[in-house]
């Protein structure tokens, strides 16, 4: 790991910031919650989410290429998604971010002006899709792998900044473990040793990590105190009906009262979130902590 020269920090309060667009940034003092679909399934659907979650997200994902374990599951809606999101970011300013599953894919997101490409867990050792994303400035959502090491992870952050790319984010989604009540176990300590390590924005995804969107609230806030800078939750208008992820998708108004719970922990760690107001730790949020 001393190898990693691009991604460790070089001094203690090395911090770099990443920009998705003039608004919106990852990094700095604001929290960021990117929402939207496993999948994209079509307009209406994503304009839906940003419509209703106006001031409450800062960035919209959805799958248009999805890596599924069965080749006969849905797939994603494929190059036509592409148009769908980049329509909805015109229609409402919000950035949109979107999983790149291969290199012959990458032209025609960056063409399209996609905001942030998100290297999923399965590839985040694709060291040739790395070394592309790397030749280009598009920031890079970078996954943890299923069962990558703290090293491994960093090292494949190292592998995009290397050909130069510098806008990495790390994304700790969750690693392999014995229990299946959770579909994974969300390794928090990860995320306090990147923030000690990396000067790299690092976010949360706990909806990959639990897998029940019974857990997702309470993940949230746990990352967000441990210095977390930001979270990707799925959401959607009608959750059980999601063609994807479905059981770990989150309603609208879920969602919303996710985000206003995280206020007061985001002042409680010195963070704040785009239009913090000073907001009293609601009653029984503090019985849950
Ligand atoms: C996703 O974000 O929809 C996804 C497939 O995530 P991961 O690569 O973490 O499994
Ligand atoms: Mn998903």
């Amino acid at each position: 790991m001393k190898d990693a020269k691009l991604t460790l920090k070089r001094t203690p309060d090395h911090q770099s910031i990443v920009r998705l667009n003039s608004q919106v940034t990852i990094g700095d003092r604001d929290i960021i919650v990117i929402g939207g679909p496993c999948a994209v399934e079509n307009q209406a659907q994503l304009e839906t989410i940003a419509a209703h979650l106006q001031g409450n997200i800062q960035a919209l994902r959805g799958g248009v290429y999805k890596p599924r374990t069965s080749p006969y599951s849905f797939q994603g809606v494929g190059n036509e998604g592409l148009k769908t999101l980049t329509a909805v970011r015109d229609r409402t300013g919000l950035p949109v971010v979107t999983e790149v599953m291969a290199i012959s894919q990458i032209e025609g997101m960056v063409a399209a002006g996609v905001d942030m490409l998100q290297v999923g867990s399965r590839n985040m050792q694709n060291f040739d899709l790395l070394k592309a994303l790397g030749e280009t400035q598009t920031p890079v959502l970078l996954k943890r792998g299923l069962s990558a090491t703290l090293e491994e992870f960093i090292m494949a952050a190292e592998y995009i900044m290397a050909h130069g790319n510098p806008n990495v984010v790390l994304c700790e989604r969750g690693i392999r473990s014995f229990d299946s009540y959770t579909r994974n176990v969300l390794d928090l300590g990860v995320v306090v040793a990147l923030k000690q390590l990396t000067h790299l924005p690092v976010i949360v995804d706990p909806s990959h990590a639990a897998g029940r969107r019974e857990l997702i609230a309470g993940l949230s806030r746990a990352a967000i105190a441990c210095g977390a800078d930001g979270l990707i939750i799925e959401c959607h208008p009608e959750p059980d009906k999601a063609i994807s992820d479905a059981q770990q998708t989150l309603s609208l108004p879920e969602m919303k009262a996710l985000v206003e719970s995280l206020k007061p922990i985001a002042l409680g760690v010195g963070r704040s979130m785009p239009k913090a107001a000073d907001i009293p730790l609601p009653k029984e949020l503090v019985v849950a902590l």
